[in-house]
């Protein structure tokens, strides 16, 4: 083969390649579009239950990472750093080609015309189009209406919740150590956690073992406490005797101390 016939072979093996991709483009484009709004736990299993549909996929979250929160309290007593936890949905979601994942804030949904208005790079409220839409926005904490609370009682539903906790919890150790007089250790000392389900009751446990184990605080054992309080007393969610049982247990174990003493009944048992 002559030069001019290379040539000629190139250029429409070229125009070739140019023609699929703008195929594929137009096939892609005309794929329906499916706006996921959230990259957590429901937004992720939704695009991946949409990996082999014929769509095309955006997922929006205003961080660029998943965050597993079953192990925020983890994090907010320092057993666990916040990389450890958090994942960028970008790496998540590599492997999925009709997936297109953007950091961006939604703040509000034009139904009427199939539209997102989204925070993007600074610019507010840019639409982006979508013939299906899903909000996966996950829940806020509320503070039942004593929002007065909230610069006393952080959260815990973000890395940065978690994170300010855990500076609280080490300053007031930092501070307890240096502290000589032993009536402020027991403030220094006494966490109060609001809240007995699940994640009252492990930080609550994760307060214990980080004075016991982990700081090595040099105060008299039975200073620092740690409290759960739920208002009806231990977890209501515990049968009658185990509650019981807890509330019974808890005062032995330095460093905590159960939800005031009171049982589920609210009476007091110890
Ligand atoms: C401390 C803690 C402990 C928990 N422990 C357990 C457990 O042990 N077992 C269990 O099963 N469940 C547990 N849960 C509950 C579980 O984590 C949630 O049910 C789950 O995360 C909910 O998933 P989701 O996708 O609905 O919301 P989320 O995981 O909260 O995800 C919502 C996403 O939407 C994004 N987003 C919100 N608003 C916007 C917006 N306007 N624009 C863009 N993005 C936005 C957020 O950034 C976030 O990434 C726990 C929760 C917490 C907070």
């Amino acid at each position: 083969m002559g030069t001019g016939e290379a040539n000629y072979f190139r250029y429409y093996k070229r125009l070739g390649v140019i023609a699929k991709l703008a195929t594929s483009y137009m096939v892609e484009k005309a794929l329906p579009h499916v706006v996921i709004v959230g990259g957590g736990f429901g937004g992720l299993a939704t695009a991946r239950a949409l990996c082999h549909a014929p769509v095309r996929v955006t997922v929006i979250d205003r961080s660029n990472h998943h965050l597993f929160q079953p192990l925020l309290y983890q994090v907010a007593t320092a057993t666990l750093a916040p990389g450890d936890i958090a994942a960028p949905i970008r790496h998540l979601l590599r492997r999925q080609r009709n997936v297109t994942v953007a950091m961006a804030e939604v703040t509000g949904v034009d139904a009427a015309n199939r539209r997102v208005l989204v925070n993007y790079l600074g610019r507010p409220d840019m639409p982006l189009a979508y013939d299906y839409l899903i909000l996966a926005t996950g829940a806020a904490h509320s503070y039942f209406g004593h929002n007065e609370f909230a610069p006393f009682a952080p959260g815990m539903k973000s890395l940065s919740d978690a994170e300010s906790v855990r500076a609280k919890v080490l300053k007031a150790f930092e501070t307890a150590e240096i502290e000589e007089g032993p009536a402020k250790h027991h403030d220094l000392l006494t966490f109060v956690l609001v809240g007995g389900g699940p994640t009252g009751v492990e930080m609550a446990g994760a307060l214990a073992e980080l004075r016991r184990y982990t700081l090595q605080v040099r105060l008299p054992p039975h200073q620092p406490a740690t409290g759960a309080h739920h208002p009806g007393g231990s977890p209501t969610t515990y049968p009658h005797d185990l509650s019981r049982k807890t509330c019974a247990q808890s005062p032995g174990a330095p460093g905590t101390r159960g939800g005031g003493g009171a049982d589920r009944t609210g009476r007091e048992s110890n």
